[in-house]
């Protein structure tokens, strides 16, 4: 599972964060998740559940906010605020999107103790 590892990365992140900040625990996880990063809400959910204990972010609440992907249309030029992959424009129906936002996973903030 793709999450998985993420979380495996996510959880090393937050190991280094805590040597070079000095905490020991982590109470609360804030990530954002694009719609277009291609990472399952729940599935990365499931996963920290799997990962976490034993780490230094055992039993720390998940908070995860999902940005909904926005595009500019290279046909038409017209910027799109709401789309999905795969999706194409809603204005000209062109598919020669780019993705201009909500497509990466973003660990925005720890709560620690
Ligand atoms: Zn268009």
């Amino acid at each position: 599972m793709h999450e998985l590892s993420l979380v495996e990365r996510l959880i090393d992140m937050m190991e280094q964060t805590a040597r070079e900040q000095s905490f020991q625990r982590i109470r609360g996880i804030h990530l954002e998740v694009g719609s277009l990063a291609g990472v399952e809400v729940d599935a990365l959910r499931f996963a920290l559940d799997l990962a976490t204990p034993g780490t230094l972010a055992e039993g720390a609440a998940i908070h995860i906010e999902t940005p909904t992907g926005t595009a500019r249309c290279q046909a038409c030029e017209r910027e799109i605020e709401r789309i999905s992959l795969h999706e194409p424009c809603p204005h000209c129906g062109s598919h020669r999107l780019k993705i201009t936002g909500g497509d990466c996973l973003l660990l925005k903030h720890l709560e620690v103790e």
